[in-house]
């Protein structure tokens, strides 16, 4: 998922704007041109300035807690909008406007967040019980972080270190988005890949077509092109995207944290952020990447056996999706494509819609607006069929040039029970129009899953809403979704909303379930990997990103290919993912263990209210080790992600 609200740790909206919206249902703004775009964005910071003198002056009660939340309010209510349409709007001038937006409300924040009466204020508040304590504990995090206590001239300098992180983000993001970059094939070159991937493509004067790195066309070549040449040069295009100057972007990223770090007293960029996250600290996220490590070894090298099994030349990293998938095909009979037919793209959302109902009671209902692009589309979300309105959710499903080539939701606005503020996500996906195969119907669920923790959440301050939790956290309820998709109980949902769609065929998930469990080895010694490696970049010893890089993977059985620079589009970690990547990993261990709570029954009602109540609907308001406490009756434990680990 994407973070983008976490560029501003305090969230943006006025208390009376907001107390008057409560009712109606949320449009988009109409931010559609650059100048649209300046306009708004330097209003909501001359307001926002407003604001910031009035709390300055405002006594040192609770009410300074609403009151700061209210400035994150209102900063959101460009910043959330803007922050999305600087990756999806089709309009490059629009992206730029948007980017050059987010820089200035990030100036603002980093500004205000040293402010040192308002500060002094929040300190002297006393919290009149557990929610507003962490609100205002929270907060004290913040304006700390962002270097409140520090002298003068090193305020100054955290400062101009958040302008510059800010700035380099947006290009290393910028780099990779506007990658236009095609690779040119014969048709006999593209032996095995679906017609439909490449037949619409341009063709070049030798008549060759050429493709595109979209996540559908690149995954369909890699996955299914029968000759290694032609999955190598496609493997090697994805993996030179962002290209030589991302991977300078990235040493300037790294060494500017290690800087901001070291204002605050710290050793390393980790040390630094860690310590607000439910890891804590470095060592204990080692150590649990040591114990990931040390359950996968083994089946990562067996896996490969097999892989190099069924080919003679000697197996490279081009060929393991398209083996992986061969062997899937041929020894539990599931090929990827064949679930197209059972998901239209449309069907499946209505799909993940009646879901929620059956689990959450809540409806979706279409509630059409003008959009940054046609195929978008908005639905409000109810309390059960004409209830009581919760929030919006935008869907973006398919791919286009200029927009942001992965899957992500972003929370435009978070709710807050204390002004009335309802919530607003923006699902961002990139299907084919065909049919979503199973491992992106599984990512929808998953996306799915964010929007609900935004939508279904009912937190005091805006600023703890939805996915406003700790980073190893916010994957977990998301991740927890992801494998309902080989429950027949829960797919045979796909009929009571589409007539047309035929049944998945008895005995197909059941299949598919196991294919899907050859191969684990490779997978989540890939994301040790991953994890290991963010971890290392901002650790104590870093190196630069290129030879950090070429090192570790070398150190692993496939090896590093030369030529190729992943960390050029590793875009999580030049973002807010910094030495958090292993979140995905620590979240899946919190995923497990939710999992047990819905064994019985995935569509269980009863199961989804406690759910919603205890979970979603609490955000980041409680900790998230206490939320799980009260759900699963008993405190998150990691039995189940080991069994599951160990599964044969
Ligand atoms: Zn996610």
């Amino acid at each position: 998922m994407r973070l983008s609200w976490r560029v501003l740790p305090i969230a943006v909206t006025g208390a009376l704007l907001a107390a008057s919206s409560a009712a109606a249902p949320y449009t988009f703004p109409l931010l559609d041109t650059p100048a649209r775009i300046d306009r708004a964005c330097a209003a909501s910071v001359a307001q926002a300035h407003v604001m910031q003198r009035r709390l300055e002056a405002a006594p040192a009660d609770a009410t300074l807690l609403g009151a700061l939340d209210d400035v994150a309010q209102h900063l959101e209510d460009v910043g959330g909008p803007v922050g999305l349409l600087s990756a999806v709007h089709p309009d490059a001038a629009v992206r730029r406007a948007a980017q050059a937006c987010e820089r200035r409300q990030q100036a603002f924040v980093s500004a205000f967040l040293q402010n040192t009466r308002i500060h002094r204020s929040l300190g002297q508040v006393v919290p009149g019980d557990d929610i507003d304590r962490r609100f205002r504990d929270e907060q004290l995090d913040a304006f700390e972080d962002a270097g409140v206590a520090l002298t003068p001239t090193r305020r100054l300098r955290a400062q101009e270190i958040a302008r510059n992180v800010g700035r380099l983000g947006q290009d290393f993001e910028r780099r990779i988005l506007e990658d236009s970059r095609t690779v040119a094939f014969f048709e006999r070159e593209l032996d095995g890949v679906p017609k439909a991937v490449w037949a619409g493509a341009r063709k070049d004067p030798l008549g060759r077509y050429r493709l595109g790195l979209d996540a559908p066309t690149y995954q369909s070549v890699f996955e299914h092109a029968t000759r290694a040449a032609t999955r190598e040069r496609m493997w090697r295009a994805g993996l030179a995207q962002g290209g030589a100057a991302n991977l300078r972007t990235l040493g300037q990223i790294v060494a500017l944290r290690r800087d901001e770090a070291a204002l605050h007293g710290f050793a390393s960029y980790a040390d630094f952020v860690l310590r607000r996250r439910m890891a804590h600290d470095e060592s204990t996220v080692t150590s649990f990447l040591a114990s990931v490590q040390q359950a996968v070894a083994q089946r990562e090298l067996a896996d490969l056996a097999e892989l190099q099994t069924a080919q003679k030349e000697p197996l490279q990293r081009w060929d393991v999706p398209y083996l992986t998938e061969r062997l899937r095909r041929e020894r539990h009979g599931i090929d990827q494509e064949q679930f197209r037919t059972y998901f239209p793209p449309e069907a499946s959302l209505a799909f993940v819609f009646r879901l929620a109902e059956r689990l959450f009671g809540v409806t979706f209902e279409p509630q059409p607006q003008p959009l940054w692009h046609q195929d978008v589309r908005a639905f409000a979300v109810r309390e059960g069929p004409q209830g009581a309105y919760l929030g919006t959710l935008f869907v973006d499903l398919y791919p286009r040039a200029g927009k942001y080539n992965h899957a992500a939701v972003w929370g435009l606005r978070n709710v807050s029970t204390r002004t009335g503020r309802t919530p607003a996500a923006a699902l961002v996906v990139n299907f084919n129009r065909a049919g979503l195969n199973l491992d992106e119907l599984e990512t929808l669920l998953h996306e799915f899953g964010h929007a609900l923790h935004g939508l279904l959440s009912a937190t005091r301050y805006a600023s703890q809403g939805g996915t406003n939790v700790q980073l190893d956290f916010v994957e977990a309820p998301s991740q927890m979704l992801e494998d309902w998709v080989y429950d027949p109980k829960v797919v045979a949902l796909f009929q009571e909303v589409c007539a047309t769609c035929p049944p998945v065929p008895d005995g197909l998930l059941a299949r598919a379930f196991a294919a899907r469990e050859f191969g684990k080895g490779l997978r989540f010694a890939r994301q040790r990997l991953f994890a290991g490696y963010d971890l290392a970049l901002y650790g104590r010893q870093p190196g630069d990103p290129m030879g950090l890089w070429r090192g570790m993977e070398a150190g692993t059985p496939l090896g590093h290919v030369p030529g190729t620079m992943f960390p050029a589009g590793f875009a999580h970690i030049a973002g807010g993912y910094a030495a958090g990547y292993y979140g995905y990993l620590w979240s899946l261990v919190i995923a497990e263990d939710l999992r047990t709570a819905f064994a019985d029954d995935r569509l269980s009602a009863a199961t989804g209210q406690r759910y919603r109540e205890t979970v979603l609907s609490q955000g980041g308001q409680v900790d998230a080790a206490e939320l799980l406490r009260r759900f699963l009756g008993r405190p998150t434990d990691n039995t189940a992600f080991f069994r599951a680990l160990a599964r044969p």
